[in-house]
């Protein structure tokens, strides 16, 4: 049994702004299941959805300033959560990393520099809690500091950093390394400097004992220039301490047999009830009620990253094909108010909810026969393994964790009963209209859709595999 300490900026349920939320929230309980002694680590933010018992275990003084560690529970789960409380950094309303205008907080280097710290202090059990880990499990660049900063610690726990999205690096001034006090020694280039700037991300890409991503092929994608960031030299040199390792899913929270968001349950033997959802979802998106028409569904955050651009342009075309569209999102202000425009114009085709809806996800997922996901990259992705669960057959760009998670309908993946989607190799609006055009034909053909629907109905998506993995890897580093 392993003593692992997650650390990370966000759990699902207790916050979430993404896919990290999810894997924070689920991963660890899959480590319990496993019968290994998890704990997380996370910030006390204001927004976070606590329920039960919270207590302070300990109270330290660190960046002089006055710190509390609390503890709470994961919700439905026995798995303890150190929240570091500090109130100026962490006590006030709204989204862990930027404002109501998409900005970065101004004072983020100090919020996570802060919370790395803190994180050390309890991975080291220097709070008296006889709880000292073997594994640090570190997450994105807001812990980035943490296996940089444990690399000058004596006896110190095997660290793994995880990448979720390697866009997103916790990048500040080189002066910051002398206002947050990080030790000097840390600075080349070999570790936390990048291009004369302090890198979050470095901190965990090159200090840490083993590195992982998403998915494999994310994990051969980041090492070429295309997706590297200018990162792909160090990654390709820490080549051998890097793997990739595809996501689960929640199984319990996305289960159309089970599902408490959605009006009508099913299963694969009972497809045909998948059609009341449809209908409920045409009515609260106020289209036209039509069972045989193809709904094409889309949740996403709307950023470059998932390729809403080339949606937009397929739109025209899109409106001439006998189809509804119906998107839930929320982002890039100029992308909302395009959207919003094409859904005024045609709200016979095309509806769109702006904002962030866990309930319309959910109705979506089910509802919709058809799921757009035409990411220019995706380390992982949640939603088109939702979508597969859920008998939604998703169209994929061919990256990352959709490339290793969706396999292309073709004569012989129908054959030999694997075709769970339709996947396209070019990030074009012409590659992306090509493939929609082949799915409502597809779809058109009910004998062959239904093969298609339970081929990816019966697939493993759980938690419990990518675990496992995890586990072998943490076996191979402590
Ligand atoms: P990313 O982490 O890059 O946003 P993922 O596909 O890995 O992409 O995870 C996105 C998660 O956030 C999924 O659980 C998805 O359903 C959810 N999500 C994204 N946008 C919305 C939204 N507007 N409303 C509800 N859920 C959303």
């Amino acid at each position: 049994m392993k003593k692992i300490l997650f650390v990370t900026s966000e759990a699902h349920p207790l916050i979430k702004t993404g896919g990290l939320a999810d894997v924070s929230g689920s991963l660890p309980k899959a480590f319990a299941e496993l019968s290994q002694d998890v704990r997380l680590i996370m910030p006390n933010y204001q927004a976070l959805n606590l329920s039960g018992d919270v207590h302070t275990v300990f109270s330290l003084r660190a960046d002089n300033r006055q710190i509390n560690i609390l503890e709470t529970r994961l919700p439905d789960s026995s798995i303890p959560v150190w929240l570091v409380d500090c109130p100026e950094f962490y006590n006030f309303p709204g989204n862990p990393y930027t404002d109501g205008q998409g900005n970065p907080w101004p004072n983020n280097a100090e919020r996570f520099s802060l919370f790395c710290r803190i994180a050390v202090i309890c991975a080291m059990d220097k709070i008296g809690q006889n709880w000292k880990a073997d594994i640090v499990h570190c997450n994105d660049w807001q812990t980035g500091l943490v296996p940089a900063l444990l690399s000058l610690e004596k006896d110190r726990p095997a660290t793994v950093f995880t990448v979720h999205n390697l866009a997103y690096q916790g990048l500040f001034p080189a002066s910051r390394m002398v206002t947050l006090n990080i030790p000097g020694q840390l600075w080349n280039p070999d570790g936390l400097e990048f291009h004369n700037l302090l890198s979050f991300i470095k901190g965990g890409l090159a200090f840490a004992d083993c590195i992982t991503t998403v998915s494999p092929t994310y994990a051969q994608e980041i090492q070429t220039s295309a997706f590297g960031y200018g990162l792909e030299g160090l990654l390709r040199y820490r080549n051998n301490a890097l793997v990739g390792i595809i996501n689960g899913i929640d199984t319990d929270q996305w289960n159309p047999e089970t599902d408490g968001y959605i009006p009508q349950r099913f299963n694969v033997d009972s497809l045909h009830d998948k059609t009341r959802n449809k209908t409920e979802l045409q009515q609260r998106m106020q289209l036209p009620v039509n069972d045989s028409i193809p709904v094409l569904g889309l949740i996403s955050r709307l950023v470059e990253q998932k390729g809403i651009d080339m949606v937009l342009d397929c739109l025209p075309e899109m409106l001439s094909m006998d189809m509804q569209f119906v998107l839930l999102g929320s982002g890039d202000k100029v992308v909302e108010q395009r959207l919003q425009t094409w859904a005024e114009a045609h709200p016979d085709k095309i509806a769109v909810t702006l904002g962030y809806d866990e309930s319309l996800a959910h109705l979506i997922e089910a509802g919709a026969d058809i799921f757009l996901m035409p990411s220019r990259f995706e380390p992982c992705g949640l939603n088109q393994m939702y979508s597969q669960r859920y008998g939604t057959i998703p169209i994929v760009r061919k990256t990352g964790g959709l490339a290793d998670t969706v396999i292309d309908t073709s004569w012989e993946t129908l054959a030999n009963g694997s075709a769970s989607g339709i996947v396209f190799n070019d990030a074009n609006s012409g590659s992306l209209l090509e493939a929609i055009k082949r799915t409502l034909l597809l779809y058109r053909n009910t004998e062959q859709w239904r093969k298609m629907q339970a081929n990816a109905m019966c697939k493993d998506f759980t938690w419990r595999r990518s675990a496992e993995e995890y586990l072998r890897l943490y076996e191979s580093i402590s």
